[in-house]
């Protein structure tokens, strides 16, 4: 996929580019941008996933052209390789994709070359690219919105590794990582369906999950904005509580895999908080107490809070249309080396 570099963006073909995320779809055409209600679990709790997939499809649809091209970044664990796509909690809950989704899109308007990439693929290619004069090794994403998801690609080869299931870095649903004294908020339901995951605690519905077990009333998505930057105590204590899974995510990356000497954080929870959200994740990790922790500024060269002006993934799904980064089965690229 990929061919040498990718084009300058004033030559390309002209496209129309869709965002689905679980509670919005952006959506770009001729330099329009446009947003609605996604049809998602988070919007729509008591519709059956089968029916908002097909909801989801007669809007892409709606928005296509007759013919040309249309990139999308999808909300979905799925395999970039194939397009298959597998799942996502927020848009479709524990439910388990059974359509050929990128297929089903292809059939309905037949004329247009559709190019689906998962979000955090797409997040991941605006961001190496923006970063690509600075040479890194290689580059991870890491998106905390709805859900949360991390991509890292190798930018020697111009390759993102996937396993057999075109899989990589689906951190949301790992074990959540909490403090002694917030060890009870173990037992709180994840998107997927589990319980105890990092996202559970951790993403935007996470938080706000969080927010009534900790008794905290008066949480809305606008208050805990802007009451971290005033200092608020029960808006300090939350925002402590559900950036250390985050942290614990980045510091399992560095300690597996330190040739990733950049990592971009984005998504809605990091870019509306803003600030304080990187300054509570820099005092977890540098918090550590241990040798491994490495130098004390470290963390500060690694962690880029992505909130001005974010990452685009509307751009990063046309870099990848255009084969700015190579997918690859990691076992495919370890027989070519
Ligand atoms: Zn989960």
């Amino acid at each position: 996929m990929t061919d040498g570099a990718a084009p300058d963006p004033s030559t390309r073909t002209p496209t129309v580019r869709i965002d689905v995320g679980g509670t919005w779809i952006r959506t770009e055409s001729d330099g329009v941008r446009r947003r609605m209600p996604a049809p998602s679990r988070i919007n729509h709790p008591d519709v059956p996933a089968t029916v908002l997939v097909d909801r989801l499809v007669d809007q892409l649809v709606s928005v296509a052209p007759r013919a040309g091209r249309v990139v999308v970044s999808l909300g979905a664990a799925m395999d970039d390789v194939t397009g298959t796509v597998r799942g996502s909690g927020p848009l479709w809950g524990d439910w388990l994709m059974d359509r050929d989704l990128v297929g089903v899109l292809r059939r309905a308007r037949p004329g247009v070359a559709w190019h689906v990439f998962n979000d955090v693929t797409c997040g991941l290619a605006d961001f190496a690219d923006s970063v690509a004069q600075e040479s890194p090794a290689s580059v991870g994403y890491l998106t905390v919105s709805s859900g949360i998801g991390l991509k890292i690609a190798e930018l020697g080869t111009g390759t993102v590794k996937v396993d057999e299931d075109g899989l990589q870095g689906e951190v949301g649903h790992l074990p959540v990582a909490l403090a002694p004294e917030t060890a009870g908020l173990g037992h709180l339901s994840c998107e997927c369906g589990g319980t105890g995951h990092v996202a559970s605690v951790s993403s935007g519905p996470g938080i706000a999950r969080v927010a009534g077990t900790l008794g905290i009333g008066r949480y809305s998505t606008e208050w805990f904005r802007q009451a971290v930057t005033q200092g608020d105590d029960d808006a300090s204590a939350l925002l402590a509580t559900v950036t250390r899974p985050v942290a614990e995510v980045l510091r399992a990356i560095w300690v597996t895999q330190p040739w990733v000497t950049v990592i971009g954080i984005g998504g809605g929870v990091a870019e509306g908080l803003g600030e304080p959200y990187r300054t509570a994740l820099l005092k977890h990790l540098r918090g550590a107490g241990s040798y491994a922790a490495g130098a004390p500024d470290a963390w500060e060269r690694r962690v880029r809070l992505l909130d001005h002006p974010g990452v685009d993934v509307l751009r990063g799904a046309q870099l990848l249309a255009e084969g700015s980064l190579a997918i690859t089965r990691a076992q495919e690229a370890d027989h070519r080396s």
